[in-house]
């Protein structure tokens, strides 16, 4: 059996636990962490703000919805991941895959470099779902010592436009367009 747990009940929480269940059935067990008892429509947030809506009017108790799902509600803060699987062995080859999105002109292409960006590799690309569609990547290496060993993603579109190096900040919160790093640990 499978338990699945999905971090956060928000957009994207809440439809990945939908999705996951619905695809794993009744034989696997897909739990859901959310910080607080509702999930609530983030882009609401300005009515809220400027008295147009009321916080109850913008939010719905998860409890019953998941529950008719089938789906483990834990109304409760993550505050550590502990993932001992996370750890990597030095010299054997691990997959690393993630999902890159675009603009709207599509994914042409997604690199990983070991090297803090010195050098880049492309990834292998997933099926062209259209160029509105989320792509999926994956990459093979091999850590070559144990430590820590930092991985760097950046996706690059058709029309040319790509991940940027630093972090520009802006007051919306928008464009978290920087380049993607993870730390392994490798043993
Ligand atoms: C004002 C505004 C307007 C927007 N309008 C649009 C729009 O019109 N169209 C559109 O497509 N997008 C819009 N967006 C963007 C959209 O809301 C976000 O892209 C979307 O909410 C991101 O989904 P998410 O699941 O990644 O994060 P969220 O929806 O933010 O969910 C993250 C969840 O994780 C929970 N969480 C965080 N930390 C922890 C923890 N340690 N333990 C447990 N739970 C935790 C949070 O409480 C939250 O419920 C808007 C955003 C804003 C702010």
């Amino acid at each position: 059996m499978a338990r699945v747990v999905v971090m956060g009940a928000g957009l994207g929480g809440v439809a990945c636990a939908y999705e996951m269940k619905k695809k794993l059935g009744k034989g696997h067990e897909v739990a859901m962490v959310g910080s607080s008892a509702y999930f609530e429509f983030t882009p609401s947030n300005p009515w809220i703000m400027v008295g147009w809506r009321t916080p109850p009017q913008t939010r719905v108790e998860l409890a019953k919805p998941l529950a008719s799902k089938d789906i483990r509600w834990i109304p409760q803060m993550v505050d550590a991941i502990d993932a001992p699987g996370s750890t990597l062995r030095a010299g054997e080859r691990t997959e690393i895959s993630g999902i890159a999105w675009d603009g709207g002109s599509g994914v042409a292409r997604v690199e990983v470099s070991l090297d803090s960006g010195a050098t880049w590799r492309e990834a292998k690309l997933g099926r062209d779902m259209g160029r509105y569609s989320w792509r999926q990547w994956r990459h093979d290496f091999k850590p070559k010592s144990a430590g820590v060993t930092t991985v760097l993603a950046r996706a690059t579109a058709r029309d040319g436009s790509t991940q940027s190096d630093k972090l520009v900040h802006n007051p919306a919160g928008y464009h978290h367009n920087v380049v993607q790093r993870a730390d392994y640990h490798v043993a």
